[in-house]
């Protein structure tokens, strides 16, 4: 593992947390400095990262919370509070 992908770790893990704490601006901040460190060094962002985080508004997702999860058609729809889906295979 690259030290880029070490510190987008790290920060994916900081915005889980802050994310359960309640504050979700500084797991948006988590999630936006995660983003830039892989545009900077060109790498991909982890599936969990992809899977856990709004495209639209950067949140960090927890079903329950702040996410809803549904299944539909063979897929895994997952919609955050700002109303942005995400649709994934099983
Ligand atoms: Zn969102």
């Amino acid at each position: 593992m690259s030290v880029a992908e070490e510190r987008i770790d790290r920060l994916t893990e900081l915005a889980r947390e802050a994310s359960r704490s309640g504050d979700s601006d500084l797991a948006k901040r988590y999630v936006r400095r995660a983003r830039r460190i892989a545009e900077r060094n060109r790498i991909p962002l982890p599936r969990r990262f992809k899977r856990f985080t709004c495209a639209r508004c950067d949140a960090y997702l927890i079903p329950g919370r702040n996410a809803r999860v549904r299944t539909k058609d063979g897929h895994v729809v997952v919609t955050c509070d700002c109303g942005e889906h995400a649709r994934y295979p099983y």
